[in-house]
C-alpha cells in the first residue's frame, strides 16, 4: 500500500522501537510520570465515543515504551498491525482462536473506521487494541505537534467507536517513530506506548522458513513479536503463525498481553 512504499521504514526506525537505547534515554525523562501513573487500572470501557469528552474517565500510564509481557519472563506479546483488512483480519482471528491465543492488535484509524465489524470481532474474542495512528504516517516524528495529536487522538477516537467504546489501551508510533509527545500523550490518554522486541519481517514477504527462524531465533529478545494483518497478502503470515504458535507453547512460553 502507499504508505508503506519504500521498503525499509520497519529498519530504519527499528532501533527506536526495539527501544534498548530509546528506552534507556526515555527512562530518565519519563521516569517521574511513570511513577505517578504506576499500578491505576485503565477503563476498558467508556460510555461515549467520543474521545475529547472523556479526559475525567481515563486513567493515566506510564509513557515509556513497553516491551515487557504481562506474563513475565516467558510470556509473548503477539501484536497485528494495520488492519483490520477484509480479507485478511478474520483468517487471522480464526487461526488465533483455533490455537488459543490472544493478541494485540495495533489498528490504523481509517480501517477502523471503514470495517467496524472486524474491530468488533477482534474484541470479542478477548483480543486488545491499540492505536496505530489515523493514516500510518512513519515520519510522523518530523511533523508538528499539532500533526501527531491529530493522528493519536483521532485515531483513538475512530478506533473506540468503531469497537462500541472499547478504548485502545496501547499506541504504537508507525514504523516505531515515537516522540517524547506522542508518547507522553497517548499515555495521558490511557495509551501505553508499545514497540517490539522481535520483528517477523512479514512485510517484506521473506518467505514462511525465513519469518519462522528469525522468530524462533530472535525470541531471546524480548517478548512482543511483530506481524501484520493488512497491507498486502498476508498468507505467508498465516503460514508463520500456524507454525511459530505451537513452537512457542512447546518451548513453554505463554501468550499474554504487553503491560501498561
Ligand atoms: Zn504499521
Amino acid at each position: 500500500m502507499a504508505r508503506h512504499k519504500g521498503r525499509g521504514w520497519h529498519g530504519r526506525l527499528l532501533a527506536a522501537a526495539l527501544g534498548v537505547t530509546a528506552v534507556a534515554a526515555a527512562t530518565s525523562v519519563w521516569t517521574a510520570q511513570a511513577d505517578t501513573a504506576g499500578g491505576q487500572q485503565p477503563q476498558a470501557r467508556v460510555s461515549a465515543p467520543d474521545a475529547r469528552s472523556q479526559d475525567r474517565t481515563v486513567a493515566k500510564v506510564a509513557a515509556d515504551i513497553a516491551h515487557a509481557s504481562d506474563r513475565g519472563a516467558r510470556g509473548v506479546n503477539i501484536t497485528i498491525d494495520d488492519g483490520p483488512d477484509p480479507v485478511w483480519t478474520p483468517q487471522v482471528l480464526q487461526l488465533l482462536k483455533d490455537s488459543g491465543v490472544k493478541a494485540t492488535f495495533c489498528m490504523v484509524g481509517t480501517q477502523a473506521q471503514a470495517y467496524p465489524n472486524l474491530v468488533k470481532a477482534v474484541v470479542a474474542d478477548g483480543h486488545r487494541l491499540c492505536n496505530h495512528t489515523v493514516s500510518h504516517d512513519t515520519t510522523m516524528d518530523t511533523k508538528s505537534e499539532a500533526y501527531q495529536s491529530q493522528q493519536i487522538l483521532d485515531a483513538e477516537r475512530m478506533i473506540t467507536k468503531a469497537s462500541g467504546g472499547v478504548r485502545p489501551q496501547y499506541y504504537r508510533a508507525p514504523g516505531g517513530a515515537f516522540t517524547p509527545y506522542s508518547r507522553q500523550l497517548a499515555a495521558s490518554r490511557g495509551m501505553r506506548p508499545l514497540g517490539w522486541n522481535v520483528d517477523s519481517k512479514d512485510f517484506e514477504h521473506p518467505g514462511v522458513d525465513t519469518m519462522v527462524a528469525t522468530v524462533k531465533s530472535e525470541i531471546s529478545n524480548g517478548p512482543t513479536v511483530l506481524f501484520h494483518d493488512a497491507g498486502g497478502d498476508r498468507s505467508q503470515t498465516l503460514a508463520a503463525l500456524r507454525e511459530i504458535l505451537p513452537w512457542l507453547k512447546q518451548q513453554g512460553y505463554s501468550f499474554g498481553f504487553p503491560v501498561r
